[in-house]
């Protein structure tokens, strides 16, 4: 009985161990954490349990959304801290989410900009999917108050 008892008590301890290792991890000064934890606003059009899809800012294309994972990473960098399931969901949400654009047959883009060099500028993981309009190379870089 003692030993049941203690196999039981171990078993818990482990499987609480679990959990708090899963736990997203959030960055407190991350406005995508925020818009996760919903203290930041933003026009969410998907989520699920692993990613969350929200309207740009400021839109670069006549669709431009960010896909981004629940649980904080900085970069493409760090895609192998995120679980499988997190990483399937990142790639399937986005096609989804421009499925319910209407844009997929038309032709869509997805753009993860990864560090200092390739003009990152929020240190949280996500994917731009674009779209909706002819795309330029810059589709994302270019800004829209100036022309051509
Ligand atoms: P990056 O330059 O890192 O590839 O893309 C960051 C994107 O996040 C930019 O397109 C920018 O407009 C967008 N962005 C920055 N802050 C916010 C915000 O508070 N809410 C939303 N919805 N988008 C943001
Ligand atoms: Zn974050």
């Amino acid at each position: 009985m003692r030993r049941t008892l203690l196999f039981l008590a171990a078993f818990a301890l482990a499987a609480c161990q679990t959990l708090v290792a899963e736990a997203p991890k959030a960055s407190t000064d991350c406005i995508f954490c925020k818009i996760v934890a919903g203290t930041a606003p933003s026009r969410k059009v998907y989520e699920d349990p692993y990613v969350l899809a929200f309207w740009d800012i400021r839109p670069r294309a006549k669709v431009h959304l960010l896909v981004i994972p629940k649980q904080h990473v900085a970069s493409l960098k760090e895609l192998d801290e995120l679980p499988m399931e997190t990483r399937a969901a990142l790639l399937s949400a986005c096609v989804k989410v421009a499925r319910d654009q209407g844009i997929v047959d038309q032709g869509f883009r997805i753009i993860a900009n990864s560090g200092k060099d390739a003009g990152q500028s929020v240190f949280h993981l996500h994917f731009h999917v674009v779209g909706g309009e002819k795309l330029r190379e810059d589709a994302i870089t270019r800004d829209p108050a100036k022309q051509p």
